[in-house]
């Protein structure tokens, strides 16, 4: 592969949150340098996108989220807080439903506690992949009684981790959840519930950074498909065979997305962490009414249900939202399924939508461990390959900050300082430290307390036979 092009100090694959924040950091630290985003597709911001009537990409925040907090202040785009429909207003979520929905309900409230508080047992530092862990199926099947709970769990854990249930170890999904804040925390993102959900607008995020950067260094349409890798240089091809030369290259796309990319010589085994593929896509849409048809019924428009795996919300007091968890071609028909789908629980209204929008993304599995470590002039980036709030908007921020302070470290050593490392590993929440009784009393369940109570029915029930039997032989 020849170089056609000038020498560039650094190359950023991919212009999401990570590759953009990535760029600014280093810019504002060393503007001399000389540094280039190659972008596949025909807009910036990757999984951050705007429409007409709002986000369809990522759009809520928690404040324990700092590091986009943090760029946001720093680029004077305001942070709002949700506004939600008022609490009176009955929310229709499929596990509520039926005879045994205040059960259903008590016993995964149980169970999110007690996965909150094994996962903070999974920081990266202790994660050990065990070869005979349970998969998640078997877990909450051992700790969830209903059926109607288990579908619950099986729709976050899609949502969470882009697999079944069946797909995934118990170890790596509390990876997954440590790494990504917890899972209430998780559940309150999706389904915008958090009584402190914040949000920002992402056209003003992506154009404020577009600025930082320069436009003129942004290449859209451009598609890393190889990297030819030496010592102290990369040679980087895109689809349209040009080819550039740098010093430093990061990877700011998504890990499983990243092993398209051809290198020579091939990644080190060590640097492929264990990866599950997902297979599935994640659908994001937003529907205009004239008028607010589920409030009009007392309903609060936040909608769980399981076929299709949709988790919904009203996004704007007309217009309403959600994300759908779904096969490949599935987007193909996902309007009428999905206003047939309202129509069912809101009323026929809902199939008369005054303008529908969706975006559909590949739903990137979310590592069990971060590949943080650079592979001498490749660093990765991408919320994938964040420690903190992985697979979210403030892990993009944050992976994006730590590659950019790996690429000065190798081109501008004498422009970092300890605030820049400390800015790095800044942490949401310090996480409260449970005790063990804590521990055992959230491992009692409906499930297991149902299971002791019958065998303490049937021993008690042996015993007394044995005595009567006892009785009628000796006396
Ligand atoms: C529908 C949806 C809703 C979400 N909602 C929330 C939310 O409410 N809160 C939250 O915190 N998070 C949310 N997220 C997650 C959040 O949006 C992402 O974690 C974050 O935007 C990822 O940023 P990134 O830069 O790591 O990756 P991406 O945004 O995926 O950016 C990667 C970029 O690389 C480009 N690319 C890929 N391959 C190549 C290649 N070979 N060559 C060149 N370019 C390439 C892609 O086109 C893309 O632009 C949501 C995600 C989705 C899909």
């Amino acid at each position: 592969m020849d170089s056609t092009q000038p020498e560039i100090d650094i190359c950023i694959v991919g212009a999401g949150l990570s590759g953009l924040t990535a760029a600014y950091k280093i810019l504002s630290k060393e503007s001399t340098l000389k540094v280039i985003i190659l972008e596949g597709g025909d807009k910036i911001g990757g999984e951050l996108q705007s429409s007409s009537l709002g986000e369809l990409g990522g759009k809520w925040i928690t404040p324990d989220q700092y590091h986009v907090y943090d760029l946001c202040r720093k680029l004077n785009v305001p942070i709002t807080r949700r506004e939600k429909p008022p609490p009176n207003l009955q929310r229709s979520w499929e596990i509520d439903r039926g005879f045994y929905g205040a059960l259903a309900r008590f016993e995964v409230q149980r169970l999110i506690g007690r996965i909150n508080l094994l996962s903070a047992q999974f920081y990266p530092g202790a994660f050990k992949l065990s070869k005979d862990d349970i998969t998640m199926e078997d877990f909450i099947s051992s700790q969830l009684l209903f059926e109607q709970s288990r579908q619950f769990m099986r729709c976050f854990i899609r949502f969470i981790a882009g697999v079944e249930a069946t797909d995934i170890s118990y170890s790596e999904f509390m990876s997954i959840c440590e790494g990504s804040g917890d899972l209430s925390e998780l559940i309150a993102l999706l389904t915008g519930t958090s009584s402190m959900t914040l949000e920002f607008s992402s056209e003003q995020l992506l154009s404020k950074l577009e600025k930082e950067i320069g436009s003129y260094y942004i290449f859209l349409k451009s598609n890393v498909t190889e990297v030819v890798h030496y010592v102290n240089y990369a040679l980087v091809r895109d689809d349209r065979n040009n080819v550039f030369r740098t010093n430093v290259l990061i990877i700011a796309v998504p890990w499983q997305i990243s092993q398209r990319i051809v290198f020579y010589p091939p990644i080190p085994q060590e640097l492929r962490t264990p990866l599950f593929e997902s297979k599935y896509m994640m659908s994001s849409f937003l529907i205009q009414y004239p008028e607010n048809h589920w409030r009009k019924k007392g309903f609060s428009g936040s909608l769980i249900l399981h076929n299709p795996h949709m988790i919904c919300y009203e996004y704007r007091p007309n217009v309403y939202g959600g994300l759908v968890a779904h096969e490949e071609d599935f987007d193909k028909i996902l309007q009428p399924v999905i206003l047939n789908r309202l129509s069912q629980v809101f009323g026929a209204e809902m199939g008369i939508p005054a303008k529908w929008l969706q975006k559909t993304w590949e739903q990137p599995a979310v590592l069990n461990l971060p590949t943080t470590t650079p592979w001498n002039h490749i660093i990765w980036g991408s919320t994938t390959a964040a420690t903190s709030y992985r697979g979210c908007l403030s892990g993009a921020v944050q992976s994006g900050y730590r590659s950019a302070v790996h690429a000065l470290l190798i081109l501008r050593p004498q422009n970092i300082g300890w605030q820049d490392i400390n800015e790095i590993g800044k942490a949401a929440a310090v996480r409260p430290r449970h005790s063990s009784l804590k521990l055992f009393l959230s491992s009692l369940n409906l499930y297991n307390t149902s299971v002791y109570a019958g065998v303490a029915g049937m021993v008690y029930v042996s015993y007394k036979l044995l005595k009567g039997v006892k009785r009628s032989y000796f006396g």
